[in-house]
């Protein structure tokens, strides 16, 4: 195996950042990590990811932020909580996994060639504006995000049979009152300001 070495100065750590991920994940244990291992060893996708649970609560404790938020780890993370229920520390790693997320999109860090952001935000974006998901739509809003179009023809097999056995529809699913639903969301982001 090809081992690549990364120098990082510590000029270019972030201080702030295991404060900011403690605030926003309501983990304030971060600082009690072990490095035990329990976490990986627990994940089912940590052999996908490139940096482990473990590594990542280490990197976040650090200041890596750059690199934690370019991970594909908190993309891949299956929210299944096995690390979570396992830690001998009770850090809440599933629920920094969710808020490395979130930083990622806010700082435009994510990976940009990765369906699970783009999904997200797309999902994100159709349930804000008609209160509910409707799959076609997301899976064509997410493929035309990525600018992949091969995908959709690599994907139209198992679309149409979806859609003869009733499982996907064309039609854009949308609740009654929208209006009331974007009165609610306009004074939540206003009360998070
Ligand atoms: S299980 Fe908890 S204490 Fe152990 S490495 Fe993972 S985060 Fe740290
Ligand atoms: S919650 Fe995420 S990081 Fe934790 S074990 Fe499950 S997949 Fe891995």
């Amino acid at each position: 195996m090809e081992i690549h070495r990364k120098i990082i100065f510590e000029g270019e750590l972030d201080k702030n950042f295991l404060s900011e991920i403690k605030a926003k994940s309501y983990s304030e244990e971060i600082n009690r990590c072990i490095q035990c291992g329990t976490c990986s060893s627990s994940c089912p996708m940590a052999e996908y990811m490139d940096y482990s649970p473990r590594k990542i609560i280490a990197m976040v404790k650090h200041g890596f932020k750059d690199d934690v938020l370019k991970s594909f780890t908190p993309w891949l993370c299956a929210s299944c909580y096995s690390c979570q229920v396992r830690c001998p520390s009770q850090i809440k790693i599933t629920d920094v996994m969710y808020c490395l997320r979130r930083e990622a999109v806010e700082a435009g860090a994510y990976p940009s060639k990765m369906p699970v952001p783009a999904l997200a935000q797309e999902m994100h974006k159709l349930i804000a504006k008609n209160g509910r998901n409707s799959e076609l739509w997301l899976v064509v809003k997410m493929y035309l995000r990525l600018k992949d179009f091969i995908g959709p023809l690599k994907m139209a097999g198992t679309g149409i049979d979806l859609m003869r056995t009733g499982r996907l529809s064309l039609k854009m699913e949308k609740i009654k009152n929208t209006k009331q639903l974007h009165t609610l969301l306009k004074a939540v982001s206003e009360e998070a300001k």
